[in-house]
């Protein structure tokens, strides 16, 4: 079985701010290989030939292209609501109504698409939602993180301190949102991490804010994304650190070689953290091809061995593509 732990859906926002959401996230990567201009400011013209960024992810076509590669489930997260950064509205958004909401639709219900979405395909799809303590404060979050939950019958939490702008570690704002987690005992994944996009607050990103959270939670089940990237070396300490913490190797693959990969997977080992705290995921729809991040995972040993390196084991392999995840939602 193999799991894409880590994947997005539908749309994150209402134009114009997603757009140009899409443009900071990308721009950068798009210059570095020589497909934007990188000698004079962008204009709206340069863009045409990404204009498939600024598209939402259909609910089929991420099937159809997981399925294809053997992929057999897919972890989708919402996206939380936000109103007050330089994106306007951010959310979950679904502008061709595949979920088949009724009228009208509003920010609040990022939760109720994400889980219509899961109920379309629920052989397929993992929904985790999405709350945010600075979107109508934290009590609504609270109530809202227990009705996605209770009422929606989504499998666990997604946040995203940096892009919402609030620090994990925030007593008023954070801890009942904690407390509810543990309380419901539900897993939580955390894009504690950075991003390219301008607005990203990089001191609210950094791993070890989560710290005091394993402390005071042991029981939580907390999955880091993306390896902490840039704070690798955070990420990992803390991961080894607290025995329920795990992360996730999506968008930190699209920018590592396969080389990279093996050797970061040793070090892991030689750090004291076991590969049975990594999970696979993509971050679909990713900078690099879903086969392409696929084949290079899955074709590690060749490469461990042309370095003289332990081969990785089938329960190590197996692991890391499914039954680790599979541990951390509880199943
Ligand atoms: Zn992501």
């Amino acid at each position: 079985m193999i799991i894409d732990c880590h994947t997005h859906i539908l749309y994150t926002g209402a134009d114009p701010g997603a757009r140009l959401f899409m443009k900071e996230m990308c721009r950068s990567y798009f210059q570095s290989v020589g497909r934007l201009p990188v000698d004079r400011q962008l204009t709206d013209s340069d863009w045409d030939d990404l204009s498939f960024l600024f598209e939402p992810t259909l609910p089929e076509v991420s099937i159809a292209e997981h399925e294809a590669l053997g992929i057999d489930k897919i972890v989708i997260l919402a996206v939380a609501p936000s109103n007050y950064t330089r994106y306007e509205i951010r959310g979950l958004w679904d502008p061709t109504n595949v979920t088949g909401l009724p009228e009208p639709h509003t920010l609040d219900q990022v939760n109720d698409r994400l889980a219509a979405v899961v109920n379309l395909y629920p052989d397929r799809f993992i929904g985790f939602a999405a709350v945010n303590p600075r979107y109508k404060g934290t009590e609504w979050a609270v109530d809202e993180l227990d009705r996605a939950i209770t009422e929606l019958g989504l499998s666990g939490l997604k946040l995203y301190p940096g892009y919402d702008r609030y620090s994990p570690d925030d007593r008023d704002l954070m801890w009942p949102i904690w407390e509810k987690a543990a309380e419901l005992d539900i897993p939580v994944m955390v894009h504690q991490a950075s991003s390219a996009v301008t607005a990203f607050k990089m001191a609210y990103g950094r791993p070890f804010l989560l710290d005091d959270v394993g402390l005071e939670f042991p029981d939580l089940r907390l999955l880091i994304c993306h390896v902490g990237k840039p704070w690798v070396d955070e990420c990992t300490f803390l991961v080894m650190k607290h025995p329920n913490f795990y992360t996730d190797l999506s968008y930190y693959n699209s920018v590592t070689t396969r080389r990279e990969m093996v050797e970061f997977l040793h070090r892991c080992k030689r750090w004291g953290l076991p590969l049975a705290k990594v999970c696979w995921g993509t971050d679909y729809p990713c900078f690099e091809s879903l086969d392409s991040l696929l084949e290079k995972f899955l074709t590690m040993n060749e490469e461990a061995k042309a370095l003289g390196m332990a081969p990785f084991t089938e329960q190590e392999m197996d692991g890391m593509l499914a039954s680790n995840f599979l541990r951390f939602i509880g199943d």
